[in-house]
């Protein structure tokens, strides 16, 4: 399609606004765009801010020295004044209608690399704020972002953009839990963790452990690895011990400060409990956290993780794996998850329970585990 006007708009003094409009508006878009600011966060972030009337279904592509977000069954603003703050990278913005897609292309002083899901949020209207796609980012590796335009028109996203960071708990001098006949935690959980490498790997994901043989690591240094990867969704597996013989099941875990049940706290208590010798590695990473990350991309990452665990609740229940009595999916404070990264902890049965302890040594399924596991990812979506 030709574009048949080009407006240009001087807007802030510094930057311009170009608006490429279609001849006639042949179709009546669902979403309209409100606003586009850009703002400098800590951490010499930027943060490019889109406010539209319904919640946005975007995707990005990262032409040379540009970021693009476009947005589905979207109208442009003609009357849009983007406010562009000095110091970030965005030189300026342009809006171009394409059918009922609407590209909001930011002309970036520097190249970046592609942004993570962590870094990227959608937030509900609040007080005079409609629906916000909050984008944050910071200059990249020259020569890392180059793609041609063929590529970015792409519609449908390769997996193997997506990082993937399985966490084997446990291991070395921590054992994790035993079951009657012997069978350790740690050892049942790098087995597992192991054949799902392998069956992501071949759906195109790109993973990495977080060990590969049985080695101690500190829970901090765990949590870095997703972060160092840039990991899109980071999942520690381990299995349970119960006083009761008879429990029974899988049960999956999401972070958050205060635990869902008394339950889910003894379990935090008892997973944390691995790093008490050495805590001080913890404190320091929790620390840079909490810097990196505002309260509010706090919140998106554990919605993104919520939405991972009931995702992957159901294709667990749908494959039949006995689950724990009790809520789809619990919260508590596992120090193992505190990152910027979305993800869970997955109990995936009960060393402590004779049959499970069979169950979970057995290879046809651990197989069934990890189908499990890779259908969960597979339905995740990545994008929002
Ligand atoms: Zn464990």
């Amino acid at each position: 399609m030709k574009v048949s006007r080009r407006t240009i708009l001087q807007v802030a003094g510094f930057c311009t606004l170009a608006i490429a409009l279609m001849p006639k508006m042949a179709f009546a878009a669902r979403n309209s765009l409100r606003t586009v600011r850009t703002g400098l966060q800590p951490g010499n972030k930027t943060r490019l801010v889109i406010e539209t009337s319904q919640r946005p279904s975007y995707s990005l592509s990262y032409p040379a020295n540009q970021l693009i977000v476009t947005l589905s069954n979207t109208s442009a603003n003609a009357s849009l004044a983007p406010t562009l703050v000095s110091g970030t990278l965005v030189k300026s913005i342009t809006q171009a209608q394409v059918g009922d897609k609407l590209q909001i292309i930011a002309n970036l002083s520097k190249p970046i690399n592609e942004i993570p899901k962590g870094q990227i949020m959608i937030l509900s209207p609040n007080g005079d704020n409609d629906y916000r796609l909050v984008i944050d980012f910071i200059a990249g590796q020259p020569g890392a972002v180059a793609k041609t335009n063929t590529q970015q028109q792409k519609q449908s996203v390769p997996t193997e953009k997506y990082t993937i960071v399985i966490d084997a708990g446990h291991g070395g001098k921590d054992p994790g839990c035993i079951g009657k006949n012997g069978t350790k935690e740690k050892t049942v959980v790098l087995a597992i963790a192991k054949k799902l490498k392998t069956k992501l790997d071949d759906a195109g994901f790109k993973t990495y452990l977080t060990r590969s043989g049985d080695t101690y690591l500190k829970l901090a240094q765990r949590a870095e690895i997703g972060e160092k990867k840039h990991a899109d969704l980071f999942l520690s597996l381990h299995a349970n011990a119960n006083p009761s013989r008879s429990m029974k099941g899988f049960s999956i875990y999401t972070l958050s400060e205060k635990a869902s049940d008394e339950e889910a706290q003894k379990l935090a208590d008892a997973e944390n409990a691995a790093d008490k010798i050495d805590v001080s590695g913890f404190e320091q990473f929790d620390k840079d956290i909490r810097v990196a990350l505002s309260a509010l991309q706090q919140h998106a990452v554990a919605e993104m993780s919520v939405e991972y665990a009931n995702g992957c609740a159901k294709q667990f229940k749908s494959m039949k794996i006995t689950q724990q009595p009790g809520p789809d999916v619990r919260h508590a404070p596992f120090a193992v998850l505190r990152s910027t990264v979305p993800g869970a902890l997955l109990e995936l049965g009960h060393l402590s329970n004779a049959t499970e302890e069979k169950l979970l040594t057995s290879a046809s399924h651990q197989d069934k585990l990890v189908n499990a596991i890779v259908k969960s990812v597979k339905a995740y979506n990545f994008d929002v």
